[in-house]
């Protein structure tokens, strides 16, 4: 079936430095960028790819942690929680079922306590990575209040199904739909892209939400890769493994120069790639 795609921005920040961050504006110019999400209406109810900063966060900044809040100055509106755009769209929250995650962190993760009832869909070794904590980078970046609430957890392995070249896992195997995730590690431990079957819809055959495997549109630009300083920086200094996640942006390059027309990639938090699907 077609499925109705929503693109939802679950979060604005504005961390200063528009120019080395957006490649263009002032230098001390707050910068934009936003939490792309997916609101997908499928057979199976209401399908969230990727929350945002959550309500609670709203209310209550200071369980983001001061460095993120310092560094990446969050508008933090109620009517950017995906809670608040469904229910705009005259949803309940309890009609979102499912929640397929890119990654664990703050800015992806800070809605989860908004569905409760949701069962989320993350990579095993995310959600090792976030409950254990085993890094000081990792202590900040994970916050067990998104998670107090015990998400009903769908943990996720590789079983050898591959995807336009790339390792893929179903993330609803009973559903028609094909939601895929597609490890992409390296920005954290079982870092995912998901891939969606839009069937028709936006115009794409498949639309890959890429997190926060890159966060230029431009380092996916099949004729000319770039990546502004400022992001370049940012990616080399949130990342766990360099290596990895190095090899795996190239492998989302490559995909945009030999699929480009059938696969349309996002990342998670570039405003000109949100202002696409608009
Ligand atoms: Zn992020």
């Amino acid at each position: 079936m077609t499925l109705k795609i929503h693109h939802l921005n679950c979060g604005s920040m504005c961390p200063i430095g528009k120019r080395l961050i957006n490649g263009h504006g002032g230098l001390f110019e707050p910068a934009d960028m936003c939490c792309h999400c997916l609101l997908i209406e499928s057979a199976d109810g209401l399908v969230l790819v990727d929350t945002g900063l959550g309500s609670a966060d709203v209310g209550n900044p200071a369980q983001l942690g001061r460095a993120f809040t310092m560094v990446t100055r969050p508008k933090l509106l109620l009517e950017e929680t995906a809670l608040h755009q469904v229910r705009a769209l005259g949803f309940k929250p309890g009609d979102v079922r499912h929640i397929v995650l890119t990654h664990l962190d703050l800015d992806h993760a800070g809605g989860l306590p908004d569905f409760p009832d949701a069962q989320v869909h993350i990579f095993k070794p995310e959600h090792h990575a976030a409950m254990e904590r085993p890094t000081l980078g990792e202590k900040a970046r994970y916050r067990p209040v998104h998670f107090a609430h015990r998400p009903r957890w769908v943990l996720h392995e590789t079983a050898g199904e591959h995807w336009n070249g790339f390792d893929s896992i179903r993330a609803l195997p009973g559903s028609g739909d094909e939601i895929l995730l597609v490890p992409l590690t390296g920005h954290t431990r079982g870092h995912c892209g998901v891939a969606v079957n839009a069937d028709g819809a936006d115009g794409a055959g498949w639309l890959m939400h890429c997190g926060d495997a890159y966060f230029y549109h431009d380092e996916v630009n099949p004729q000319q890769p770039y990546c502004t300083p400022g992001l370049r920086l940012f990616q080399n200094l949130v990342q766990i493994d360099g290596t990895q996640r190095r090899a795996n942006q190239a492998r989302l390059l490559q995909l945009a120069r030999s699929h480009g027309g059938e696969v349309s990639l996002f990342c998670a938090h570039d405003p000109v790639e949100l202002a696409r699907y608009g």
